[in-house]
């Protein structure tokens, strides 16, 4: 018997669930905005010297560090500016979402049946592949602008475990790491904040940690944490402290990419920032130099110009779902050839897994604030080593009485994403249940240990395999060296999720994917800068 489409109403919400880390009922997902090119649409041309594809953690670190050693920079992001300052509104609530949640071009099917919404420039591309869903987020600040914001480097044992030796922990340790955290401002939430009785299901997680015994930690968070106790003092809309920041924080306090490293790369007036440009194709020229074939847009997706840029040197950061894509596209294609074999694959979601959790035994209370406060590193194993977080759940009726666990953690499943001639395009393919070992044998029993015994949980990811934490597809050390020079490609260069190794050793990505970066932006600037760049 053939189910009824959902309403767009419906869908959103269940988008907005979905982006709020409950994707229990669907994905994300639009119609396509039609690209197609209008007679009238303008054709210009442009040559520069770097230019960079993408403006989150990877594009924000190697935008910034160029100027900073005097380099002009071009960076290109197809999303829009979102700014944020005490009572805007201008990301989507959870609680009501709309078409700002979702990316134009996101995979125009619901499990199969098709669907449509109005086309938006969105926060969320869903990349609908083989076995798995990736949720990849869009807009200037890339994932920075929706991430909760964990930001957890990984220990020196399970760092080594699973990245390659010559990163030099040590190094990124003393240096690249704490950088990050500088740049971020990361701070944990303070006790007084996590004392009210909006924090109850924070306390209640961390009373349930430590009493079946696991390790508990504050998690160290990119955010102002005062402007959470302005909230409970009237002074803002709450954001923060009734988990409706889920899809971006409207009133500001996140120190996110856009208002952090892009912001200084804007301020040293050597790097030019142009939103709604999308990157079609990369081709290698006969010169040696890149060429890209760019469409500006508008908010709706349709095109407004056709921009041919040349470059000296390219660095793709456009997360490793689009970055690969652009890739794989362009070794098909034949604009690149002699492209590393490993291309595409060794691609992981870090064994990203969400559950919804309620207790007839434990109250979380009528709202909860988050983002997130306390989490369970259980990292004394570096083959099996995984992380447990509660975060806040936005302020939905049907979520009353529910709180949200996050796992994640070192797996050796992989996927690959490989150009497909039915589908005429570059497709993710992942091996049906391809983090089961971590996930049965070591986060789910850890979950299950916190739930409790009257526990009801669902693992979102049984019903609907997605992941927030796409990485690898131009691996280092396969695809690229460390400093993420794409091995045989003069001048091109991966600097974000694409560049990992699948895994972010049991920690969220973010903080491993800027300090990999800040690393090889160091090696770049006294390497490169003068000769290839
Ligand atoms: C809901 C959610 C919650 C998350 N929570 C956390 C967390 O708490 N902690 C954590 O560490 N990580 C978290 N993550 C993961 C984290 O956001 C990503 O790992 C990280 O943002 C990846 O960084 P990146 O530099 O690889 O690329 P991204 O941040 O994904 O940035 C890539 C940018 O490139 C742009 N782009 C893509 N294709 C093109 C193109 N063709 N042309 C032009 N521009 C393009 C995109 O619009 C995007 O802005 C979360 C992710 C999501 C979705």
């Amino acid at each position: 018997m053939s189910r009824p489409l959902p309403t767009r109403r419906t869908f959103l919400k269940a988008a907005a669930v979905a982006a709020a880390g409950t994707a229990a009922a669907a994905t994300p997902v639009a119609g396509r905005a039609s690209a197609a090119p209008s007679r009238r649409v303008r054709h210009t041309r442009s040559e520069h010297r770097v230019v960079v594809v993408g403006s989150g953690f990877g594009g924000g670190v190697a935008a910034l560090r160029l100027a900073q050693a005097g380099v002009p920079v071009l960076l290109l992001e197809r999303g829009k500016r979102w700014p944020t300052g005490p009572n805007s509104e201008t990301f989507p609530r959870a609680s009501a979402p709309d078409k700002r949640m979702l990316w134009h071009e996101s995979t125009p099917n619901l499990f199969g049946r098709p669907l449509s919404v109005e086309p938006y420039v969105g926060l969320f591309e869903s990349v609908a592949g083989v076995n798995m869903t990736a949720l990849c987020p869009t807009g200037l600040g890339g994932g920075s602008l929706v991430y909760q914001g964990m930001t957890l480097q990984p220990s020196e044992a399970v760092f080594n475990e699973h990245f390659p030796e010559a990163l030099d922990w040590r190094l990124m340790n003393r240096v690249h790491y704490p950088r990050v955290a500088e740049m971020l401002k990361v701070a944990v939430a303070p006790d007084r904040l996590v004392r009210a009785p909006q924090y109850l299901a924070p306390r209640q997680f961390a009373k349930r940690v430590r009493s079946v015994g696991l390790p508990l930690q504050k998690i160290p968070m990119p955010i102002d944490w005062s402007y959470a106790e302005a909230e409970l003092r009237g002074e803002m809309k709450p954001a923060y402290t009734n988990g409706d920041g889920a899809i971006g924080v409207n009133n500001g306090g996140k120190h996110s990419v856009d208002v952090t490293y892009i912001r200084q790369a804007e301020a040293t007036g050597l790097v030019t920032v142009r939103t709604l440009h999308t990157v079609r194709q990369v081709s290698r020229r006969p010169d040696g130099r890149w060429s890209l074939d760019v469409e500006r847009t508008d908010e709706t997706g349709k095109v407004l110009e056709h921009r041919e840029i040349i470059t000296k040197a390219l660095i793709l950061s456009a997360g490793s779902v689009n970055t690969t894509k652009l890739l794989v596209r362009a070794r098909e294609a034949g604009t690149i050839t002699d492209l590393p074999d490993g291309l595409g694959h060794g691609w992981g979601t870090n064994a990203d897994r969400i559950y919804t959790w309620s207790s007839p035994s434990i109250d979380f209370g009528a709202v909860q604030g988050g983002p997130v406060v306390y989490g369970s590193p259980n990292w004394s194993d570096p083959k099996s080593a995984f992380t447990v977080i509660q975060a806040s759940l936005p302020p939905l009726p049907v979520y009353a009485g529910t709180t949200m666990l996050v796992g994640f953690g070192v797996s050796s499943g992989r996927g690959v994403i490989t150009y497909d001639s039915a589908a005429g395009d570059a497709i993710l393919k992942w091996p049906h249940e391809g983090d089961s070992e971590i996930q049965t044998k070591h986060i789910d029993r850890a979950v299950r240990k916190i739930a409790g015994a009257d526990a009801i949980l669902t693992d979102t990811n049984a019903v609907f395999p997605s992941t927030w934490h796409s990485l690898g597809g131009a691996n280092m050390g396969v695809v690229c060296d460390l400093e993420g020079r794409v091995k045989g490609q003069r001048g091109l260069y991966v600097i974000d999720g694409a560049l990992m190794p699948g895994n972010t050793a049991a920690c969220n990505p973010s903080m491993t994917i800027a300090a990999v970066a800040e690393r090889a932006l160091d090696r770049i600037v006294a390497e490169d800068v003068g000769t290839t760049i």
